[in-house]
């Protein structure tokens, strides 16, 4: 029973503004509670977070990407309600929507601020929207990832746009946000300048750090292991100067040694064609081995009660 059906028991009895926020207080703090419970002390191992490819159509064509434009379409609606109801069913907590552009996706008259609602409504406690920001933000997730990946030249070269479509949109965004930067042989020299640039221009913003990962075999973006010390030993300078570096220290580290547990079953990505534990390279050891997706690295440590780590996901919540 989701925190929509408790909204719809409570009409009428008390005052609705009063309602809702009463509900959703008390549902959030007890499911909070037994999310606390379950993840760091009885450990239990079932999915907590949920990364829904709500759609393959984009506006772009970036360098890196093949998910793109694959011929999957919009997954229905009714295919999305399904899989939230059973991840929630299942334990899932969190919710992360990504594409393709998730505010291309479209099912008839719904759009993805129903995707939102309905996820809301079932009792999810945060979700967050993956975009490559060249639209308005004007759905209303918990937080807004928008990949933004290198200064003016690089992120042309990358993405193929001019920067500045996505900074309109993001001066325009009333809500919290954060970008995220995934860090390839053609960005891997601007980390720096990139981090003042951010800092000067959105102060209150704090960028997520990703390394490309060879999910297609290996190509000419990914680093070397001297090219990857030396991004993770530039990205740790940059947190000592208090530039807005997300990735906690211990998460970098783990980056470069890969000592933490992956892949893991405690969050699953669900495309229209399947599911998928941990990310659609799961049972490609290859993969995992150079496996970029620091967030990866951050719950983990997360679970071993890490407190930097924990930090960051309480800053990114
Ligand atoms: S914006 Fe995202 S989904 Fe679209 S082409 Fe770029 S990486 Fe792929
Ligand atoms: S560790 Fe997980 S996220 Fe990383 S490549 Fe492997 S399956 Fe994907």
């Amino acid at each position: 029973m989701g925190v929509g059906h408790n909204r719809e028991v409570l009409k009428g009895v008390i005052p609705l503004h009063f309602t809702v926020s009463s509900a959703q207080v008390l549902h959030d703090a007890r499911e909070y509670i037994r999310f606390g419970l379950d993840f760091f002390i009885r450990r239990k191992d079932h999915p907590y977070l949920l990364g829904l490819v709500t759609n393959d159509t984009c506006n772009l064509a970036c360098r890196h990407c093949r998910v793109a434009n694959q011929g999957q379409g919009n997954m229905p609606f009714q295919q999305i309600q399904r899989h939230l109801e059973t991840f929630y069913a299942s334990g899932a907590r969190f919710l992360y929507l990504e594409g393709g552009e998730s505010y291309l996706w479209r099912d008839g008259d719904r759009r993805l601020q129903d995707i939102i609602d309905f996820a809301n409504g079932l009792g999810y406690l945060r979700v967050h929207l993956y975009t490559n920001g060249t639209f308005p933000l004007t759905a209303q997730p918990d937080f807004t990832w928008v990949s933004i990946d290198g200064l003016a030249e690089s992120y042309r070269k990358i993405r193929g746009i001019p920067l500045e479509n996505v900074l309109r949109n993001v001066r325009n965004c009333r809500q919290r946000w954060g970008i995220t930067f995934v860090v390839n042989t053609i960005n891997q020299y601007e980390i720096k300048p990139f981090l003042q640039f951010i800092q000067q221009e959105f102060p209150q913003i704090q960028v997520m750090f990703f390394f490309h990962t060879p999910y297609y075999g290996l190509d000419e973006l990914l680093l070397s292991r001297k090219q990857k010390e030396s991004a993770i030993a530039m990205l740790l300078a940059c947190k000592d100067q208090r530039l807005p570096v997300l990735n906690s220290q211990a998460g970098l580290q783990a980056m470069w040694s890969g000592d933490y547990p992956h892949p893991t079953r405690l969050f699953w990505v669900v495309d229209i064609e399947g599911q998928y534990p941990c990310c659609r390279a799961f049972n490609q050891p290859e993969v995992c081995r150079e496996c970029g997706y620091s967030t990866c690295a951050e719950i983990m440590l997360m679970r071993g009660l890490n407190p930097e780590a924990l930090l960051t996901m309480l800053r990114s919540l």
